[in-house]
């Protein structure tokens, strides 16, 4: 078992994920606190940050938006702390005028709810089900350990703290207090990472209290009050449906399949990790390891996407993965990333740096736009444009990404994921290193000092410098990712064969003070991927990948692409940015809707593109796994 990283150790330098963090850093996070201050025309109004000065006593105007708004500033918040590890003066001070708006708007008790400081306090705790209160909490809690983190800064700790400490005044197994949960999970985690931050055990018991407390019976959402203005004030009967949709229909011990809201699954689970690991308990671990296999196994897109229905944003049965009527949300594939990483700390195995690195150049990538400042929120594997105006059904799938959202919780998680990117990388401890993501950087943790030197995931070569303070053996891991083939490694130009265990190539030295350079050469060639004969919608159909990265078709470099298909064994060319398909394009002289010609086939070459690339140059469709013949 390993502790989380710090963000301190380690910098990123270099690749595609810095570009991406310097677009964030630059573009993304001074974009999105326009748009939550309502500065840019255009778009959906927010009002987040305003609903926090009405709560402050600064403004007369009505709350706007959803209940889970102030989630929003936090995640912001949060964004921008970890962007702060690069200096910029403006968003420092955005940072310090948002801290300082906060603890103006926090009630004595320590309360911090727009949305009910504004509509009253008196029925705050009704209607956990739905108010997001204990979500917001959560972020809000996140942003503070990160600015605390990063930034040395207190101040948003002091805040997170006070409402923690009154949220573990009312909630807990005491009698008097409320036995309850929140209906989206978030501030478990939340609580264990304040909890490692400062040591603090009530953190600590107060997250193990949310986490094993939901799914008990009676089920608090059906005995909690709901005279609140919140939603829908009718007493009704819950269904089976409404419990699984917040993974509260069974106490998490007893869960063996992923169900309900998809985002709100991964972070639950990502919470029961965190307990797995800081109680040393392997049952819950492989409870939790099982539900992940659930996901991976059964329930998981080619790009890491999950959630394949739109009602609910959920989960459905197993091997259900239409490519085009589904959900895919970004924060979805986030909170995937992010549960693998938490198992990961557990269990130093490679399949979850492998679903790590899937979900990252894939499903989450792929929800920013070349410029920053558009978003994808739904991330289908084929989009046909005029099935999105058209369709009431498919309404939620877009073919360009948008400039904002009723319900914009994907950008800031976006920000966050990327500018914290530096603590996923490596884990260790003073005799273990492991590698886990190949990126350009530097990292100085627990005694090792490491380089990275890569254009991963445009090529497979990695060279790695490595060297340790003190002269105590250890152990260098790194990973083999599950695609690759072929796998060369050199220890000082020489080349070495190293055990593999667990997906790892393991490098046992009995000192390492003399730097010691490590070169990994991956046979990266496009290859095609085809799915479980039970997944009924991909049978008889094959989609392109290279390394990590997903590929697709585009109309914009292949005209329309309902008639293309891929030639079986047909090669494939080309390289990181554009590879080329040998296909056929069909063709049909008759013209009625129905007649007895079969159609022709003529070759066609398919021009594909990596997939989080997609969606750049305007209206047109796009398509990941495409019929074979
Ligand atoms: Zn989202």
């Amino acid at each position: 078992m390993y502790k989380e990283t710090s963000i301190k150790d380690v910098k990123i330098t270099g690749g595609l994920l810095h570009e991406k963090r310097m677009l964030a850093a630059g573009k993304t996070i001074p974009y999105i606190k326009k748009a939550l201050n309502d500065e840019i025309e255009g778009i959906e109004p927010s009002g987040a940050f305003e609903n926090f000065r009405i709560a402050a006593g600064e403004s007369d105007r009505e709350f706007y938006g959803l209940v889970s708004q102030d989630s929003d500033v936090y995640k912001w918040m949060e964004a921008a702390a970890l962007a702060l590890q690069y200096e910029n003066q403006e968003t420092l001070a955005a940072f310090d005028e948002a801290a300082d708006l906060l603890k103006r708007a926090q009630q004595k008790n320590g309360y911090l709810n727009t949305y009910y400081i504004i509509h009253g306090l008196k029925d705050k705790w009704h209607y956990l089900k739905e108010s997001c209160q204990l979500y917001c909490a959560g972020h809000l809690i996140e942003a503070a350990v990160s600015a605390h983190q990063v930034l040395g800064r207190t101040d948003l700790l002091e805040i997170a703290e006070a409402y923690a400490d009154y949220i573990d005044h009312c909630f807990g197994p005491e009698a008097g207090k409320i036995r309850g949960y929140d209906g989206h999970a978030e501030i478990e985690p939340a609580l264990y990472r304040l909890y490692e931050d400062t040591g603090i055990d009530r953190y600590k018991r107060l997250a193990d209290f949310f986490v094993e407390e939901r799914g008990r019976k009676p089920y608090f959402f059906s005995e909690e009050p709901r005279n609140t203005n919140v939603g829908n004030n009718l007493v009704y009967e819950l269904d089976e449906s409404d419990y699984r949709h917040s993974q509260s229909h069974l106490p998490i011990r007893e869960q063996n399949e992923a169900v309900g809201h998809a985002v709100k699954a991964m972070y639950f689970y990502t919470a029961a990790a965190d307990k797995a690991r800081l109680d040393h308990d392997m049952d819950l671990f492989q409870h939790v390891k099982k539900l992940w296999r659930n996901v991976t196994e059964e329930k998981m897109y080619l790009t890491g996407a999950i959630g394949s229905s739109a009602y609910g944003e959920s989960f459905t049965y197993p091997y259900d993965l239409p490519s085009d009527l589904m959900y895919g949300e970004t924060c979805a594939s986030i909170g995937l990333f992010l549960l693998s990483y938490h198992l990961l700390l557990i269990e130093n195995d490679s399949q979850y740096g492998d679903i790590m690195e899937k979900t990252l150049y894939n499903g989450i990538l792929a929800g920013i736009s070349e410029s920053g400042t558009e978003f994808f929120y739904t991330n289908a594997l084929e989009i046909d444009p005029e099935r999105c105006e058209k369709r009431q059904d498919y309404s939620h799938l877009k073919y360009e990404r948008q400039p904002w959202f009723d319900c914009p919780c994907c950008p800031p998680n976006i920000a966050r994921l990327l500018m914290g990117l530096n603590k996923y990388i490596y884990t260790g401890d003073e005799h273990n290193f492991n590698i886990h993501l190949f990126i350009n950087s530097e990292a100085d943790m627990n005694g090792w000092t490491v380089t990275q030197d890569t254009v991963y995931p445009r090529a497979g070569e990695i060279r790695i410098r490595v060297r340790k303070a003190d002269s105590t053996p250890g152990v260098l891991r790194i990973r083999v990712p599950s695609w690759c083939g072929k796998i060369r490694i050199k220890k000082n130009r020489q080349e070495i064969h190293p055990v593999i265990n667990r997906g790892y190539a393991e490098i046992e030295q009995e000192c390492w003070m003399e730097e010691t350079e490590i070169q990994v050469d991956m046979e990266m060639l496009p290859r095609k991927v085809y799915a479980s004969l039970q997944v009924h919608s991909l049978i008889g159909k094959a989609a392109v990948m290279r390394g990590p990265v997903v590929y697709c078709a585009e109309e914009a470099d292949n005209g329309d692409l309902s008639g293309l298909f891929f030639k079986r064994k047909g090669n494939l060319s080309g390289d990181v940015d554009l590879i080329y398909a040998e296909g056929y394009r069909c063709t049909k002289k008759e013209t009625g809707l129905y007649g007895c010609e079969p159609p022709q086939f003529e070759d066609n070459a398919i021009c594909l593109v990596p997939y989080y690339h997609w969606g750049n140059r305007g209206k047109g469709g796009m398509c990941v796994f495409m019929k074979e013949r």
